[in-house]
């Protein structure tokens, strides 16, 4: 049993002339086996989130804790949150030019677990997860995010998840971009992952049609920096039907 603890913690980012408070003090607590689901406007700070618990050197935590089992996360570098058992997926991947996927998923399965994967297994648990996302074998030998449509970043993501098997995972809009077939393959590879391995999962997302693929135990609204309001699934219900509006026009 794991728990990612974040405790009043305040962001800012680095613009070219100042820095800018992002996060105003957010509290959440995810713990094994549990879906948050983080719901809120553009530009409320959600990627932000996502990056200060990754440790992207853009963002400079000003206040408040992380801890991951009692360990103080924003202590460690990004390296060592990835073998902490942390998993970030962006919003917006990044391109690794002439790194395949091949040598990428098994460089960072080294690297997270110390050694590396005896290669019988690895090969045939690769081959195993890519036919689950339902991805061409022939992807494997492609460039890392080099011309890959929005929906091949999205199961890439993925990918690298069922593979690395972190203990808490945040998925930054792992939904946008995607058509119906590929959230739902995307979905069903969260929900494998989530089945086997009792992984937490903070899961980032504008919209509400993801949460019908998978589950979320809470729903949180993310306004202005801040969790204004926290529920169950009905929460995302009352989204859907009432927008972002409310928490908005009152000023949160
Ligand atoms: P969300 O993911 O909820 O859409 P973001 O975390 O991306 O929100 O952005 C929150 C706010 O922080 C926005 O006003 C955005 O312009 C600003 N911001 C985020 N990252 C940067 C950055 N690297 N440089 C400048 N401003 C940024
Ligand atoms: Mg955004
Ligand atoms: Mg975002």
């Amino acid at each position: 049993m794991t728990t990612l603890e974040i405790k009043n913690l305040q962001v800012s980012v680095e613009t070219e002339d100042s820095a800018k408070e992002i996060l105003k003090g957010v509290d959440l607590t995810i713990n094994s086996g549990e879906t948050h689901a983080i719901m809120g406007p553009n530009g409320s700070g959600k990627s932000t989130l996502a990056y200060a618990v990754a440790g992207h050197p853009k963002y400079t935590v000003t206040g408040g804790q992380v801890l991951l089992d009692g360990e103080d996360v924003l202590a460690m570098g990004v390296d060592e949150r990835a073998q902490a058992g942390l998993f970030l997926a962006m919003q917006y991947p990044v391109e690794v030019p002439g790194v395949t996927v091949s040598n990428f998923l098994r460089t960072a399965k080294t690297s997270i677990d110390g050694e590396a994967p005896k290669l019988r297994h690895w090969v045939k648990d690769v081959k195993g997860a890519m036919e689950a996302l339902r991805m061409d074998p022939a992807f494997a030998e492609r460039n890392v995010n080099e011309g890959f449509s929005g929906g091949e970043k999205k199961r890439h993501e993925i990918l690298q998840m069922e593979l690395i098997e972190p203990k808490i995972a945040i998925l930054d809009e792992t939904d946008s971009g995607l058509d119906v077939d590929a959230l739902k393959v995307v979905s069903e590879g969260v929900n494998r992952v989530k089945d086997k391995t009792g992984l937490g999962v903070m899961l980032i997302t504008h919209y509400t049609r993801i949460l019908r693929y998978i589950q979320p135990d809470y729903v949180h609204v993310f306004v202005n920096g801040r969790v204004a309001e926290s529920g169950g699934r009905d929460l995302a219900d009352r989204l859907e039907e009432e927008g972002y509006d409310r928490f908005l026009t009152a000023g949160v």
